[in-house]
């Protein structure tokens, strides 16, 4: 029996640690067959972006037509979508189907590359947000998105609610988002972050923080393997929750590669 189809709308990254490569090696690992959809290449490395290439957007659309019109997908995942053309022809496209979709909102990379044009968020938040099961920013793509600086629970719950509030494509808006705290405080030696679903639920999910440089792509691997999750069945809190555990694992035994900030090591 073949595995459950899972895509990802991504950017590609040379250096092999974020973006549609992260998201390959994660879909592997989970046990899902991966799909790809290249919306940018980076000239990257652990240290820095040095070039961005995005094909025409007909040709982000004619690659999602490719994949639609003969896998039979389970769930999907966007990455770095970069400019506004691109998240139109995809939202599109993505606003037609029927499976579940996580929305990684990629602004800006570890290394201080804008991986979104500044005048493309507003599309972001009107064609691609709506349309999502799950949005899985961190907190200055929070702070992107919405305006609000997270830094505690109320603005966290704040926050949420106004991305959980982004109606468009005709859609009500998303059902949920995960608030990542990677970026924030720890409580002792744990990392939380918030699910909140547009019931108004709120579920903790913490684990231990890892000390390490190497961790690259991350917010790529968190959410290919919530979709990947998706796609074998999980519901969204059981995806998420796994998820967190499978970065935690790549995260313990990321590779000390390069000189800047090294790549997950993806473990079954
Ligand atoms: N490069 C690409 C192509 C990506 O999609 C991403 C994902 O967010 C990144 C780089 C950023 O990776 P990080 O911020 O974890 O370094």
């Amino acid at each position: 029996m073949s595995p459950p189809c899972v895509l990802t709308v991504a950017g590609s990254d040379s250096g092999g640690g974020a973006g549609i490569q992260a998201d390959l090696k994660t879909f592997m690992m989970q046990g899902a067959y991966g799909l790809s959809v290249i919306t940018a290449l980076t000239a990257q490395n652990t240290t820095a972006v040095t070039g961005i290439h995005a094909p025409p957007p007909e040709f982000a659309a004619a690659q999602l037509d490719a994949v639609l019109s003969d896998f039979p997908i389970r769930a999907a995942k966007t990455g770095m979508l970069f400019c506004a053309p691109i998240i139109e022809a995809v939202a599109e496209r993505l606003a037609g189907a029927g499976f579940p979709l996580v929305v990684d909102p990629v602004c800006v990379s570890q290394s201080g590359a804008r991986l979104l044009e500044p005048e493309a968020v507003s599309a972001l938040r009107e064609c691609m947000i709506p349309l999502a099961a799950l949005v899985t920013p961190n907190l200055p793509e929070a702070l992107e998105l919405t305006g609000i600086a997270v830094c505690d629970r109320e603005s966290a719950r704040q926050a949420a609610r106004r991305i959980l509030d982004m109606r468009g494509m005709g859609r009500k808006g998303p059902d949920a988002v995960l608030l990542k705290g990677g970026h924030g405080a720890q409580n002792d030696g744990m990392v939380t972050d918030l699910l909140v679903f547009s019931s108004g639920r709120e579920v903790e999910i913490s684990r231990p923080h890892v000390a390490t440089k190497n961790t690259h792509g991350t917010g790529c691997t968190l959410s290919a393997a919530i979709a990947a999750q998706l796609a074998l069945g999980a519901d969204l809190e059981t995806a998420v929750a796994k998820a967190r555990d499978y970065l935690h694992l790549c995260l313990r035994a990321a590779y000390d590669l390069g000189a800047g900030t090294g790549p997950p090591h993806h473990l079954a």
